[in-house]
């Protein structure tokens, strides 16, 4: 098949150089009614210095699952803004959230809710980091670089694996950690999976609604890097069913109590606080997670909330590390790869650090 699929990279090369006259590209980045991301550029007249200089900007919901047709518009509020690493120099990605036609959020934008808790419980410098585990496809639909019609050898020398027949795409993967870092998403390491063709990046540890934020743009940047690619990413927590890994996104979290000495105190009572509200928490963590959470795999079961230190199967994971400093941080292994982890880090602060009035991060996951 000859592709159109991929980037003709050669040919584009003539017209990225063009100078683009003191103009500034500014390409709008949102969650849409599917969980998946959506974008539109615009032209700016010169590079903003803050986000307030960025103009309000709309696009038709109807198209994206977020409005009805007859009150189509969808407001985009811009919230934080990136170095663009495709068209490089003063361009821009900005991230967004929706809101509707009267002011209130959309249906997906989780983001406001969660915001309001994170600016509620400040003091507390609540860290996140979030490992992204992601499974990659051609465009075929067959799981990339895997024998046509058939499997690879059983999972063991995949996991941080190297060399021909233990890794695949690492190129993919490269190009997705240099735009990260260029664009100032602060992604910490990345790692191939126990899976062929699964792999992970790791975001963190970020202050509050920023850990939402960074991840939201390193998907947006991988989805971008992939296309260029012809290469398809898939957030799915099980998309192979076997004897093969799922995807997850193990969320680690730490309060500023929990960081310094007599931290595992602080760490104990977060625990048992989960404890208390294992199946709230799994009703954010992610849609075909009980796919996932088996008990096999590095899994904890889904019905029952566990503990333990360097135990990863449990629902919580104390680092040895950790364990052994007597502070630091704890990891939620629960979230599936397709959270929304403003869902998953606002009602990590809401159990953690306490309620407020007026949110409900349960009853905002399924708010209409
Ligand atoms: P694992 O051993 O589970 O694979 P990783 O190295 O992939 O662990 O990920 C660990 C994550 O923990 C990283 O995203 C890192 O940013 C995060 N992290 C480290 N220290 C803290 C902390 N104090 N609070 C929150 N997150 C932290
Ligand atoms: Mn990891
Ligand atoms: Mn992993
Ligand atoms: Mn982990």
């Amino acid at each position: 098949m000859s592709s159109t699929v991929v980037s003709q990279a050669p040919i584009l090369a003539k017209y990225l150089d063009l100078p683009q006259k003191g103009k500034v590209i500014a390409e709008y980045v949102w969650i849409d009614g599917t969980n998946g991301l959506r974008t539109k550029g615009r032209t700016l007249d010169k590079k903003p210095k803050s986000i307030d200089e960025l103009p309000e900007w709309n696009f038709d919901g109807s198209s994206t699952e977020q409005a009805p047709g007859h009150d189509s518009d969808v407001y985009l509020r811009p919230v934080a803004m990136y170095d663009d690493p495709f068209r490089r120099g003063d361009n821009i990605l900005v991230l967004a959230e929706t809101y509707n036609s009267d002011g209130t959020p959309n249906k997906k934008n989780h983001r406001a809710a969660a915001a309001k808790l994170f600016e509620a419980h400040k003091g507390e410098e609540i860290w996140f980091g979030i490992e992204q585990e992601y499974t990659l496809f051609d465009q075929y639909g067959d799981v990339y670089g895997w024998p046509k019609g058939g499997f690879p050898g059983p999972q063991g020398p995949y996991y941080c694996g190297v060399g021909t027949g233990k890794v695949y795409a690492r190129d993919v993967i490269e190009a997705h950690y240099r735009a990260c870092l260029y664009a100032g998403v602060n992604v910490s390491g990345i790692n191939a999976e126990v899976m062929p063709s699964q792999w992970e990046f790791q975001v963190g540890p970020n202050l509050g609604i920023s850990m939402g934020d960074e991840l939201w743009m390193a998907r947006y940047i991988l989805e971008r890097v992939a296309e260029d690619f012809g290469v398809k990413v898939s957030f799915h927590p099980k998309p192979l069913q076997g004897d093969w890994n799922g995807a997850g996104c193990h969320t680690n979290v730490s309060t500023k109590s929990m960081r310094v000495e007599g931290g595992m105190a602080h760490i104990e009572s977060a625990i048992e606080k989960l404890s208390k509200r294992h199946l709230e928490h799994i009703g954010v963590y992610g849609e075909d997670n009980e796919k996932r959470l088996t008990g096999k795999h590095e899994t904890a079961s889904i019905t029952q909330f566990s503990s333990g230190v360097a135990n990863r199967g449990c629902s919580i994971r104390i680092p040895r590390s950790v364990s052994k400093d007597g502070y630091g941080y704890f990891e939620d292994r629960r979230p599936a790869s397709n959270i929304d982890p403003y869902l998953v880090t606002g009602i990590m602060v809401e159990t953690v650090c306490g309620s407020i009035d007026g949110v409900d991060m349960v009853a905002e996951a399924t708010r209409d």
